[in-house]
């Protein structure tokens, strides 16, 4: 099961994006699954199953951290994480620089734009972003390596509207590629997609798409 919709997502999707597999609240025998079907990134939006799960799992798996990650607990994945995905502070951003620096390791981390029509999601807003980066020196920051963007659009039927806030995603990433990250080659990622809208996220210019249900089925969170 788990692996026919593993394959059959990646069938669709284009070669250059990366699919991260959201496997939040799913027991470590269906990552096995996922695992053994060739998928090596898998994504988890809590720190202590996060490092439950990479504990018990092959080391060749790389860990994306998704959720809304608090200062306090950087620590317990500093030294393995991938990516951190959801980073929408500059609070957060020195916490991370300084976890960082404590174990010598620069950490991977994409800002996360609030492009939803809704109060309930995270992230920056684009001039919140212009204005960080002229407060903070970027030599600050020597142990966090700024790899992207990431969103999520409203949870709405309306394609268009889909279709609008990611791209407006995209804009904001080419802006700020062009602004404060040219000289840097690894600012790469638009993390954009999720299962209901992954194929507008794509035609939109997503370059790693976060899926969960259509791989692993429905969460039931009363049990998790
Ligand atoms: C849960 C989650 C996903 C995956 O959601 P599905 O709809 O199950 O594909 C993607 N991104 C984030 C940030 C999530 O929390």
């Amino acid at each position: 099961m788990i692996a026919d919709n593993l394959n059959s997502i990646k069938d669709t999707l284009p070669q250059d994006v990366t699919l991260v597999a959201v496997s939040k609240t799913k027991p470590v025998s269906d990552l096995k699954e996922a695992y053994d079907a060739g998928q090596r990134i898998f994504g988890e939006n809590k720190v202590q199953e996060l490092t439950n799960k990479y504990e018990e799992l092959p080391k060749d798996i790389e860990w994306h951290f998704i959720g809304h990650l608090q200062t306090n607990k950087i620590k317990y994945i500093s030294s393995f994480v991938s990516l951190i995905h959801g980073v929408d502070s500059k609070k957060l951003l020195l916490a991370i620089n300084k976890e960082g620096e404590k174990i010598n390791r620069k950490i991977n981390c994409l800002l996360q734009f609030h492009i939803a029509d809704e109060d309930t999601k995270f992230g920056f807003a684009l001039e919140e972003v212009e204005q960080l980066f002229q407060d903070i020196n970027k030599d600050d920051l020597e142990f966090i390596n700024i790899c992207g963007v990431m969103g999520m659009a409203t949870f709405t039927d309306d394609q268009n509207q889909i279709a609008k806030e990611f791209s407006n995603l995209h804009s904001i990433f080419n802006k700020i590629k062009e602004t404060i990250f040219a000289d840097q080659q690894s600012f790469k990622t638009i993390s954009m997609g999720m299962s209901g809208d992954y194929k507008i996220a794509i035609e939109q210019g997503s370059t790693m798409v976060r899926v969960g249900s259509s791989i692993f089925g429905e969460r039931n969170y009363s049990i998790s």
